[in-house]
C-alpha cells in the first residue's frame, strides 16, 4: 500500500489544477485517472476562460469566476516558468454577441443585473451597439445588432494547459497513475483506501474530481455530486491569417490561427457523437455574425459532455460523513482552473473550506430532493 498526503481521484482539469496546487504547497499528492475511453470533458472545450453571465442570482459564482480570471494572469506565467509550456493564455476581454436589438435588450438587463449583484463597485461592463463593436471587430456582419463587453474575460488552450498541469504536477513531487480507474473506495474519517490499475493508495485527504464518475464516487464518500452530461459540439476552420481582434462566447480565433465555432447545448446521455444537424446550426449563426467565414473550411468536428450539476453551479464541499474527502466538480474547469489550483487546493491542505463557496454545497440537492 502507498501512503499519500492527498488522492485525487480524476485527472481532468479540475482534478490535475487540485493535484498541482496541493504539490505546490508540499503536499504528496496521488492523481488517479482512468484509461483512454473515459469520457473527458478537459479534451473537447472550447478553452475560454469566461466570465461574464455567469451566476446570475449566485453573486458568489460571478466572484469566483472573476477571482479566477484575474489569478489567470500569474498562474499562465507560473505553469510556463515550471514546465515550459505555453498555454496560449490571453486576457483581452470578450463580447457577448447579439443578433436582434431583443437579444440585446435582455442581455443589458442581464448585465446591468450581474452588475447590482456583485457587491463590488468596481464591476464593469459595457455594452456596445453594433457601430461601437464594428469599430473592435470589423469583421461582424450586417445583422449584428451589438455585444456586451467586459474584460474579465479571456481564453487559454485547453491541451496545453492539461499537459502543463501534469508536468507541472510531476515536477513538484507529485504522482499521477493512468490507466488507474477506481475499483474500490473505503472511506473513514481522515482515512482514505483507495484501489486502483491494481494498486492500494491511502491518504488522510480525498478530493472527488472525477467528472462524471463523481455521482457514483460521491455516494461512496458521503458526498452529494448529482452530475449530469451535456453535449457540446464544436467545430475548428482551417487557419487563416488573424482576423478576429475579440474573443466571443461562439467563435474564437486560437493563436494557431484556427476559428473554432461553439456553443450547443444537448440532452442526450452518455453520447458524444457529432450530428450534422448541430453542425449545420452552429456554421449557420456563425457565419450571420461573421460572413467572411462563408469561405473559410471547417477541418475538424468533435463533440464532448459537459459535466453538469442540476443548477450548472460548481459543487465543493467537505463531506460531513467522513471529514477529509471533498467534492470538486463545475463546468467551467479552463476559467476556474487558477482557482482550483491557487485557491481550492489550499482549502483542501488546511482542511477546512470558507465561507464564501458554502453556497457551493452539494446539500443544496438534497433540499431539492425533500421539496
Ligand atoms: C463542448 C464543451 C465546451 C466547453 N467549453 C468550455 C470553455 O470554453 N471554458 C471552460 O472553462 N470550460 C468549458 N467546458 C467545460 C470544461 O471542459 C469542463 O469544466 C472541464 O473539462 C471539467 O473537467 P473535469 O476534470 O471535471 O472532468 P473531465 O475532463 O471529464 O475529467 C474527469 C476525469 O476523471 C476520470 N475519471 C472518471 N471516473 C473515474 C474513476 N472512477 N476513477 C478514476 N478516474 C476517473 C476520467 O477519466 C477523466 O479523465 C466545455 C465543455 C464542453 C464539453
Amino acid at each position: 500500500m502507498s501512503r499519500y498526503d492527498t488522492i485525487v481521484i480524476g485527472g481532468g482539469l479540475v482534478g490535475s489544477a487540485i493535484a498541482y496546487g496541493l504539490a505546490r504547497r508540499g503536499l504528496k499528492a496521488a492523481l488517479l485517472d482512468e484509461g483512454d475511453v473515459a469520457f473527458r470533458a478537459s479534451r473537447g472545450n472550447f478553452g475560454l476562460v469566461w466570465v461574464q453571465s455567469k451566476g446570475i442570482g449566485v453573486p458568489e459564482y460571478q466572484r469566483w469566476s472573476r477571482l479566477s480570471s484575474e489569478l489567470w494572469d500569474d498562474f499562465a506565467v507560473e505553469l510556463r516558468q515550471e514546465t515550459g509550456i505555453d498555454c496560449a493564455h490571453e486576457h483581452r476581454g470578450g463580447v457577448t454577441i447579439c443578433l436582434t436589438e431583443q437579444d440585446f435588450a435582455q442581455r443589458r438587463q442581464m448585465m446591468e443585473r450581474l452588475r447590482l449583484e456583485s457587491g463590488e463597485p468596481r464591476f464593469e461592463y459595457q455594452m456596445l451597439d453594433h457601430d461601437e463593436l464594428r469599430k473592435l471587430m470589423p469583421e461582424i456582419g450586417p445583422e449584428v445588432a451589438g455585444a456586451s463587453y467586459t474584460r474579465y474575460d479571456g481564453a487559454a488552450n485547453p491541451l496545453y494547459l492539461l499537459r502543463a498541469l501534469h508536468a507541472a504536477l510531476l515536477k513538484r513531487g507529485g504522482h499521477y497513475f493512468a490507466h488507474s480507474k477506481v475499483a474500490t473506495l473505503k472511506a473513514a474519517p481522515h482515512d482514505f483506501t483507495v484501489t486502483a490499475g491494481g494498486a492500494t493508495f491511502s491518504a488522510p485527504r480525498l478530493v472527488l474530481a472525477a467528472g462524471l464518475g463523481n455521482r457514483e464516487l460521491g455516494a461512496q464518500a458521503g458526498l452529494n455530486m448529482p452530475v449530469q452530461p451535456e453535449r457540446g459540439q464544436i467545430l475548428a476552420t482551417e487557419r487563416v491569417k488573424p482576423v478576429l481582434g475579440m474573443l466571443t462566447l461562439l467563435v474564437r480565433q486560437t493563436a494557431e490561427g484556427s476559428v473554432m465555432i461553439g456553443e450547443s447545448h444537448e440532452d442526450v446521455g452518455l453520447n458524444d457523437a457529432t450530428t450534422p444537424d448541430v453542425q449545420q446550426a452552429l456554421a449557420a449563426r456563425a457565419v450571420r455574425t461573421f460572413p467572411f467565414l462563408r469561405d473559410v473550411r471547417v477541418v475538424r468536428h468533435w463533440a464532448a459532455l459537459r459535466v453538469m450539476s442540476p443548477d450548472g453551479l460548481p459543487i465543493y464541499e467537505q463531506s460531513q460523513q467522513y471529514p477529509g474527502a471533498f467534492a470538486a466538480t463545475c463546468h467551467s474547469g479552463v476559467t476556474l482552473a487558477a482557482a482550483h489550483a491557487l485557491r481550492y487546493a489550499g482549502f483542501v491542505a488546511n482542511g477546512a473550506l470558507p465561507a464564501e463557496l458554502a453556497r457551493f454545497t452539494g446539500k443544496r440537492f438534497d433540499v431539492q430532493k425533500a421539496a
